[in-house]
């Protein structure tokens, strides 16, 4: 029999390990390429030829869309709250929803393994552990054997929620192969996620800039506004713990990210850049909210300093959360429109740049220390419109950022 072909081009796959975690054979493994992302690799001793990884492969086709049927502008009421979640705080209020109906949540963690910072999909069932899930990790997030363990969950009959990327929730549908009315699927909005790896030599060379071991990474600290700041926890080698704050746009990695440099070659022909949505509600920043909503904002106690969320609600379960969850919520109701016009994902996949062949060469090359030298080339100039934004009063912010969107024109 003919050796089985999970996919011709890197373009064809997301990683999201539907087929490993489907494999009665245990025949699949997630192995890294020459720059850290994930392919699965079939051991052709172990396989049996039978099928069912080609048949869970639903990256490029064989997805339901939804058309969004509700749009709204939200975030969590308890104001000391919105300030630990990643935007509005969707996600951590229909978490908190499942959790008191005895059921389990599952979603991306970045767990400290083996002294490595590293971000992977883990279930909780206490609200003490909701922390771990709160916050965006910009980085691809190992789903490990968690397919399985949903539908361990769902023939318990326990209530599950399962939040991902876009394509984590088709590989969830494909690998369960059915509809469970336990299972509730909460997609973030998503531009293109770098590996694990890289993020992790970033980290190490940071440490070295540093001269301290880092122990948490925040990609989003809110205490200077909603925005693109990360927060570092570290401990010197005197064993003085630190933290650091770093504006997102001057350090490589992030920049690099927020660039759309150092996604996975699929990223930039996402099937699910698109107004369309696959799971039953969709959490994402409402940027640009002021612009298409300056009257119902400056009416709301939300703020973009703290973060506002775009929460869009596709199929009949998700309005039905919605109705369980709204009290909780400040909100307003929007529309696709408003929404996807100053966000890029809900029309298009990210630009693919060819700034992003030279940092991967370098990258395989000379490793992450070489990216860090070549990383003033990339920023140029705009680094300082950066350090400038930064040293800036708010009002001032604003001016500086439709500058810097009149040079990038
Ligand atoms: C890689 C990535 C790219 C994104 N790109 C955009 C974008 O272009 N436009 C936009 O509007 N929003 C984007 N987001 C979503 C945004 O950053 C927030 O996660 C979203 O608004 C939810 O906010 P919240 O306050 O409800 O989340 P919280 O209540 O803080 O919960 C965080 C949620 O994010 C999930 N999560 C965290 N890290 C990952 C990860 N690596 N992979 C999968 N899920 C993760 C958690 O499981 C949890 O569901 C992106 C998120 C990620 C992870
Ligand atoms: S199921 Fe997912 S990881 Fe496996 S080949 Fe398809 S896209 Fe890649
Ligand atoms: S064909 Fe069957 S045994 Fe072989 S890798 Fe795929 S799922 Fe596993
Ligand atoms: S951009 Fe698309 S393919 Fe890439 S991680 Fe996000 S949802 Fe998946």
């Amino acid at each position: 029999m003919e050796r089985i072909e999970l996919f011709q081009n890197k373009s064809d796959c997301c990683g999201c390990g539907a087929c490993m975690n489907i494999c009665p054979k245990g025949a699949i493994t997630m192995q890294e390429d020459e720059f850290g992302y994930v392919y699965p690799v079939i051991d052709d001793e172990k396989c049996v030829k039978c099928g069912l990884c080609k048949k869970a492969c639903q990256y490029k086709d064989g997805t339901e869309f939804y058309k969004v049927r509700k749009a709204y502008a939200a975030a969590i009421k308890n104001s000391k709250e919105v300030m630990v979640v990643a935007s509005g705080g969707i996600f951590t209020t229909l978490a908190k929803q499942v959790l008191s109906e005895n059921g389990v949540v599952f979603g991306v963690s970045m767990d400290n393994i083996e002294g490595q910072l590293t971000p992977r999909h883990i279930d909780i069932q206490d609200e003490k552990d909701l922390y771990k899930l709160q916050g965006s990790k910009y980085v691809q997030s190992n789903t490990g054997n968690a397919y399985k363990k949903v539908k361990e969950y769902l023939l318990e009959g326990r209530n599950v929620l399962f939040s991902g990327t876009p394509c984590q929730i088709t590989g969830l549908k494909a690998y369960l192969g059915k509809e469970y009315q336990n299972l509730l699927t909460v997609d973030v909005i998503c531009h293109g996620v770098p590996s694990t790896r890289m993020f992790q030599d970033y980290i190490k060379s940071l440490e070295k800039k540093l001269g301290g071991k880092i122990y948490s990474y925040k990609f989003r600290d809110k205490s200077r506004g909603q925005g693109m700041n990360a927060q570092i926890l570290y401990k010197k080698q005197n064993g003085e713990e630190k933290v650091k704050y770093i504006d997102g746009y001057l350090t490589s990695y992030f920049y690099m990210f927020l660039k759309s440099i150092i996604y996975r070659e699929n990223c930039y022909s996402c099937p699910y850049a698109r107004a369309e949505r696959v799971s039953d509600i969709t959490a994402g920043d409402f940027w640009g909210v002021y612009q298409v909503h300056a009257d119902e904002m400056n009416k709301s106690n939300m703020s973009n300093l703290k973060g506002v969320s775009c929460m869009l609600l596709n199929t009949e379960k998700g309005l039905q959360y919605f109705e369980k969850i709204q009290n909780r919520l400040d909100y307003f109701e929007s529309s696709v429109e408003k929404v996807a016009k100053n966000n890029k994902q809900l029309r298009e996949p990210s630009e693919r740049v060819s700034e992003r062949e030279n940092v991967l060469r370098i990258y395989q090359g000379q490793g992450y220390d070489g990216v860090e030298q070549y990383f003033p080339k990339i920023i140029g100039n705009k680094k300082y419109f950066y350090i400038l934004k930064n040293l800036a009063p708010k009002g001032l912010k604003r001016r500086i950022k439709q500058v810097i969107s009149m040079i990038k024109k």
